[in-house]
């Protein structure tokens, strides 16, 4: 088969300039990847905690699963949540061995109140008194 120039310069065979073509894939992919990102940004706005620590994925992905399911009305047991002793209304659970997600609980609803590390966690119980 004879190449031939296309309108835009390139040489090669068939119907349409397949190294055009290809550039334009690759820009469109990453016009793609880059619109994945910013929605992937956006979740974050509509976390009711800040999980943007969590850098990692499939932690984050655990995190909000763990939250929709507990304020959907899945036992906080089911995540081995745990209820405060020296405050009942407060229930911490784990989301993995660095990090847990302290829930209120409002007028018998639970609530997410914020994501914790294991060290401030420590350091600080959520909702305990004078300290
Ligand atoms: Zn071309």
């Amino acid at each position: 088969m004879a190449k031939k120039r296309f309108p835009c310069g390139h040489q090669g065979q068939g119907q349409y300039c397949h190294r055009c073509a290809q550039e334009q894939n690759q820009t469109a992919k990453q016009e793609q990847t880059q619109i994945a990102h910013q929605e992937w940004l956006a979740l974050f706005e509509s976390d009711p905690v800040n999980l943007r620590r969590l850098d990692n994925k499939q932690l984050i992905d655990k995190a909000r699963k763990i939250i929709n399911d507990i304020h959907a009305g899945v036992s906080y047991t089911h995540y081995k949540g745990k209820r405060m002793r020296y405050n009942r209304d407060i229930i911490s659970v784990p989301v993995n061995r660095d990090y847990r997600l302290v829930f209120h609980t409002l007028e018998g609803k639970i609530q997410v109140y914020k994501l914790m590390s294991h060290e401030e966690y420590n350091v600080k119980k959520p909702g305990e008194k004078n300290r």
